[in-house]
């Protein structure tokens, strides 16, 4: 259904999280005034009666579903079960709750992580069953490309307004800091700040620096989860990025001179790089909603630092 969400109830999971307030703040530039938006503290989405519970109480128009459970390499690898399983659980119930309670418009938000670890750079959304994706990521990509299977089938059989957004890696103020679960930025720029206080002349980096990530600053994402929820209403899915790939190694070197670290960075090839390359095709998501990246990388890394600086207790706070 196609409406503005000033106008709607709407319920945001995960609201808490790293995109979940920037959607809050999102909706609020629209003047939504009807946002539910309930913590892990109070209900726990893995489990169906609070799901219910929570849709008894909130009886949403629109559902952004960004409840998650995520992390880097590292928390992939040590935690994949967990990553698999929560993910799972979280979307399963909440579209299904969606269904029950007739809810008009649903937003699940998915991963680039799902995309096959080989997919033809950039990644079209026509690209997402072709192969397995990197081992690393695999049961988190899986996890979330299973709710867009259930979306579809959803859609198929009931007519549910299900749709299903892609957002590539994202960054900016608000991101998680500690290394249990950062991804690559946050983890590059606490241990380029880390190795400048200390005055080392080097730190090390995961991997070989060959690979290469798109990113997406979170107010960009935050602004596309929202476009989609007023102005998309179909089956397929949509990609969510910048459109500008970059290697590793280089955002390395961005990452120290912001930073004005001036030491060695030293590479760990016997550590993974992940997927190899990623970078998306966003044309669909700009024919469908008209979503274009609006914040410069150079800003958005600047931003990024600024905050980390004036915020680290909080931006190390969170280990989960
Ligand atoms: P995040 O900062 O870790 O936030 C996750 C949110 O989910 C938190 O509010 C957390 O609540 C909540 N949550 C987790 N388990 C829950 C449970 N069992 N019950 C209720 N709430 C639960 O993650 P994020 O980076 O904002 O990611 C948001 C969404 O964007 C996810 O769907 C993720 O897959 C997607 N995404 C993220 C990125 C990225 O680079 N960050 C890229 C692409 C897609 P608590 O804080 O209270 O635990």
């Amino acid at each position: 259904m196609l409406a503005p969400v000033s106008d709607r109830q709407v319920l945001v999971t995960g609201g808490s999280g790293f995109v979940g307030r920037a959607v809050l703040r999102e909706l609020s530039d629209r003047g939504c005034t009807a946002v539910a938006s309930p913590s892990s503290e109070e209900l726990d989405l893995t489990q169906p009666e609070d799901v219910e519970a929570l849709f008894e109480k909130a009886r949403p128009d629109v559902v952004l579903h960004l409840a998650a459970r995520v992390g880097g390499i590292g928390a992939n690898r040590e935690r994949p079960a967990q990553l698999y399983l929560s993910n799972l659980l979280m979307g399963t119930y909440v579209i299904e709750a969606a269904r029950r309670f007739g809810t008009p418009k649903t937003v699940v938000v998915g991963t680039i992580c799902s995309y096959p670890k080989h997919t033809p750079v950039p990644f079209r959304e026509a690209s997402l069953w072709d192969g397995y994706p990197e081992e690393t990521n695999a049961p988190y990509g899986i996890a979330k490309k299973a709710l867009l299977v259930h979306a579809q089938a959803n859609r198929a059989q009931y007519g549910q307004n299900v749709v299903y957004v892609m957002p590539t890696n994202l960054y900016g103020p608000g991101d998680k800091f500690h290394p249990a679960v950062s991804h690559v930025i946050p983890a590059l720029i606490k241990k380029c700040v880390d190795a400048k206080e200390r005055g080392d002349d080097e730190v090390e980096i995961w991997g070989t620096g060959a690979a290469s990530r798109e990113f997406l600053f979170v107010d960009d994402a935050a602004s596309g989860i929202v476009a989609a929820a007023e102005q998309y209403d179909g089956a397929e899915p949509v990609n969510l990025g910048s459109g500008r790939e970059i290697l590793i190694r280089d955002l390395a070197g961005m990452i120290a001179a912001t930073v004005g670290f001036e030491g060695r960075l030293r590479w760990d090839p016997t550590q993974p790089d992940g997927q190899p390359r990623r970078q998306l095709d966003c044309t669909r998501a700009a024919e469908l909603f008209g979503f274009r990246a609006e914040i410069t990388f150079e800003e958005g890394l600047r931003r990024t630092v600024d905050w980390y600086l004036a915020h680290r207790e909080e931006a190390e706070a969170r280990s989960a």
